[in-house]
């Protein structure tokens, strides 16, 4: 099962009281396919929410609603209201009287505990949520333009920070900030969800720093190999030209360890070498062997 249809799941889950049920039915609603004086309908492909709907009409408003199957591989759950007075007796519930232009009625959650369950209601009617695993993004997807233009200010209002796009003719409001899924997922009372998340947030993290440690190691790896390719070069170089006894003792003992050992480090070559010297002393007589080689080349190519 999906990380959404089970944070869906465990939604329906939760227990409420009578208010925050309230609030939970206009987000399932006002985001529902029709919300109107003719018709308040809700189309899911969940059984669970399809079940909770139903209750709540039920018990907040003794309304039993129609319930409609389709589909075969997925079962399609069309849940409507159609009779008038029904259909009315809601609408008035939640503060409208026949105008046609719905805006979102904030007195219906105006106690904190039911700005959740609205919230939580919007999401179970036409919210997605990734698997935090592949990537942080959380989306409403609303057919009303003016509607989405509500709720995005809402949350803003609510101190969330969505993000907003058109998929079609849809507006899509969403979230792809880890943070920010978190405090949804808090607000929605997804408590199990919750934990989940941060458990993924942590592990990402610690993985992202061990991809970050192991690329500067592969980075210092990459630059150790370019430096001994070119040592070992300019060594090349001293030796077809005969030059190479002619070093001094240092330079020339050095230039055979590098040539024996290409792949050691700065450090490793000063172990080897047997002598009391740094890394720096090292590379400094490197350095002298490849100027020396560099000057060489020069020479050669002016006397072409
Ligand atoms: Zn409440």
């Amino acid at each position: 099962m999906s990380f959404c249809s089970e944070l869906k799941n465990d939604l329906c889950i939760e227990k409420r009281s009578g208010c925050c049920q309230v609030a939970e039915c206009y987000g399932f609603m006002l985001f529902g396919r029709s919300f109107s004086f003719k018709n308040i309908s809700l189309i899911t492909e969940n059984e669970k929410i399809s079940a909770r709907y139903i209750k709540y009409l039920k018990k907040n408003f003794a309304i039993i609603p129609a319930v409609k199957k389709t589909g075969k591989k997925v079962t399609i759950y069309n849940i409507s209201v159609t009779d008038p007075n029904s259909c009315a007796s809601v609408m008035s519930a939640f503060g409208y009287n026949g105008a046609d232009l719905l805006s979102i009625n904030h007195d219906v959650f105006k106690r904190d505990c039911c700005f959740g369950s609205f919230i939580r209601g919007a999401f179970l009617a036409c919210g997605q949520m990734s698997d935090p695993y592949k990537n942080y993004h959380t989306e409403f997807v609303i057919r009303d333009f003016t509607l989405a233009l509500e709720f995005y200010s809402l949350l803003i209002s609510r101190g969330l920070s969505p993000k907003r796009s058109m998929r079609g003719n849809s507006t899509v409001i969403y979230f792809n900030q880890s943070e920010t899924i978190e405090e949804l997922l808090t607000l929605m009372g997804a408590n199990k969800k919750v934990l989940e998340f941060i458990e993924v947030q942590v592990t990402k993290t610690i993985r992202n720093k061990e991809n970050r440690k192991s690329n500067l190691e592969m980075g210092n790896i990459g630059k150790q190999v370019d430096a001994s390719f070119a040592q070992c070069r300019a060594i090349d170089v001293l030796i077809k030209a005969g030059k190479l006894e002619a070093l001094s003792d240092e330079l020339y003992s050095v230039a055979m360890l590098r040539k024996e050992n290409p792949g050691a480090s700065l450090s490793e070559l000063c172990r080897l070498s047997g002598e009391a010297i740094t890394r720096s002393g090292l590379n400094h007589r490197l350095k002298k062997i490849m100027e020396m080689a560099e000057k060489l080349i020069e020479e050669q190519k002016n006397d072409d």
